[in-house]
């Protein structure tokens, strides 16, 4: 029976002693925080309650951008400092980013002229990161790019430069440079609690989801990056702390690459409800969003509401000839953000709220709350936050080293698409079994893939294979359900478990893909089920 990866892990994050920092939360936050206090030296255990990149992280638009929306907002600050961080990833992550080009379509010469600037000053923010510059199109040129733009009253457009990327495999991909670095991090492990001495925070209590068992870790620091459960944590520590976030839901479609072809990506400056809506090339589809609409409570599977979907698909045929119809869905996905509604000190400590997007509390007890902010600058809030950290738990204050850090499997070699995401360990992929057995005609993942996600990975259910190792229920929620059963039999023999156990893998993962079809009885008409 082959050694279950998680029972070596399991024992490390629980041997005996005390870490220097404890963090609770596996997504862009909780990782990035991980990976820079590990690259300093500080001993580091993270613990996700659920699967890496659960959360909002794996539910992203796919932009590494500086953000078209604040720059028109005039955050000229932030909007430097997320286009040097797009660049810093670019550098520090070939084999997961890539530039993109976006073509902002003008139906009046007012909204060419405008933009037109709006992008040059992007382009001049960027600086020496910068990815390439912007220029005006005619409407043949404009065309050319993005054929299936509508061509009826178009007089042109905007060419610019933005970054992409898969969030999830970035989450799995600063989850293994953690641990290239002697950092610790453990999935299916929900912090219940926090330990408390002379009334500061000590650590915390965890259960193993997977055997039901309790334990308890302690650390000079806790960092809370639990993305829109951050006042839950908060509440372990003081039940009465105000809450700091309302959660606000932003949904996207994805469909076939016919109603994109090409390899530019199209930008809507300004929707019907204000709003920047993406049309992006993505893993040879087209992902289509966002929305953004306040929601009373956090669910792990969000789902999309009928009226986000309806907006999405009538703002699309707007801009898109042929356009997407709800039959030609391929899946839908939605994701929580984690707003700041009150930066304010709410009198039970110092509050480091930061001239960003992000913001950095620390209680009385010594919390470190990590919350808002976005993929593009996981990087910085990371710094930020152990530079924070450092103080409060006493640690011996360290200079950063990951503006020049290389992440996991670096790699600048051309490799096919599904196998970029791996960079350097493509190789080590194609020497496993099932390394030329796909799964699905629609879907470009192998066999191999899967037995490296739960041998390398850290992979535990069908689900995380096919929604976050690959991208296969975000790309084709059908044909996603379709291979769950071989997933299934693949985990359950890399795990040395039996048929009902696999069967139960895929009773589950069935639930929750159901969210994920477009279909009058995939969508409630309020939030999914909880969790
Ligand atoms: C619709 C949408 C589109 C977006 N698009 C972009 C984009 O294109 N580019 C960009 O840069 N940014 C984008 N963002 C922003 C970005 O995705 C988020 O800012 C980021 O993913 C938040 O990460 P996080 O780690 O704070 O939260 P999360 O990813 O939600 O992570 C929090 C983690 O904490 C875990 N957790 C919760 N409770 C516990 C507990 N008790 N114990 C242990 N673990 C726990 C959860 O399981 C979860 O994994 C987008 C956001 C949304 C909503």
């Amino acid at each position: 029976m082959p050694q279950d990866p998680r029972s070596a892990t399991l024992a490390a994050a629980t041997a005996p002693g005390t870490w220097d920092l404890l963090v609770i939360g596996g997504g862009a936050s909780g990782l990035g925080t991980a990976v820079e206090a590990a690259t300093r030296g500080h001993r580091t255990l993270l613990l996700e309650g659920h699967d890496y990149a659960k959360g909002t992280s794996s539910r992203s638009t796919k932009l590494v951008h500086g953000g078209v929306r604040y720059l028109a907002q005039g955050n000229i600050s932030l909007v430097r400092e997320a286009l040097h961080e797009r660049g810093l990833l670019r550098k520090n992550a070939p084999h997961l980013t890539q530039s993109l080009r976006f073509v902002v379509p003008a139906y009046d010469w007012w909204a060419g002229a405008f933009y037109g600037l709006g992008l040059k000053l992007y382009d001049v923010l960027a600086g020496r990161l910068n990815l390439g510059r912007s220029k005006s199109l005619g409407k043949e040129a404009a065309l050319e790019r993005t054929p299936t733009l509508q061509a009826e009253g178009l007089m042109g457009g905007i060419l610019y430069f933005d970054g992409q990327f898969d969030d999830a495999r970035l989450a799995v991909t600063l989850l293994r440079t953690l641990e290239d670095h002697g950092g610790v991090a453990l999935n299916y492990a929900p912090v219940t609690g926090l330990i408390q001495k002379n009334g500061q925070v000590v650590g915390a209590r965890f259960r193993d989801a997977e055997t039901g068992g309790e334990y308890e870790v302690r650390a000079r620091v806790v960092v809370n990056a639990t993305g829109v459960w951050a006042d839950d944590i908060r509440r372990l520590e003081n039940p009465d702390a105000r809450p700091l976030l309302s959660p606000s839901q932003g949904s996207h479609v994805v469909v076939s690459k016919r109603f994109l072809p090409g390899d530019s990506a199209i930008m809507i400056p300004r929707t019907d409800d204000g709003r920047v809506l993406f049309a992006v090339p993505w893993h040879d589809h087209v992902v289509i969003g966002t929305t953004d609409l306040p929601v009373p409570e956090t669910s792990f599977e969000p789902r999309p509401l009928e009226e986000e979907i309806a907006f999405i698909l009538n703002t699309a045929a707007r801009y898109l000839d042929p356009a997407p119809t709800r039959a030609d869905v391929q899946s839908v996905y939605s994701g929580l953000r984690p707003l700041v509604k009150d930066e304010q000190s709410d009198g039970v400590g110092s509050t480091a709220a930061l001239s960003r997007d992000h913001v950095i509390r620390i209680s009385e007890g010594g919390l470190v709350t990590l919350t808002g902010g976005k993929w593009t600058t996981y990087r910085r809030m990371g710094e930020d936050t152990v530079d924070c950290a450092e103080r409060v738990g006493g640690l011996p204050q360290r200079l950063t080293v990951t503006p020049g850090l290389h992440l996991h499997g670096w790699s600048e070699e051309p490799l096919p698409d599904a196998l970029r995401v791996y960079g350097s360990d493509a190789q080590r992929i194609a020497a496993l079994p099932g390394a030329g057995c796909f799964l699905h005609p629609g879907l470009p993942y192998t066999e191999a893939e899967l037995r490296w996600g739960v041998r390398f990975e850290s992979a535990r259910t069908v689900e995380d294979l096919l929604a976050r190792r690959t991208r296969a229920l975000l790309l084709n929620a059908r044909a996603s359900l379709e291979v769950a059963p071989r997933a299934a039999a693949i985990l359950a023999q890399e795990l040395g478990q039996g048929p009902a156990w696999a069967d139960e893998q895929v009773r589950r993962y069935r639930e929750v893909a159901a969210g994920y079809l477009l279909g009058p009885a995939s969508l409630s008409p309020g939030q999914g089920q909880g969790e």
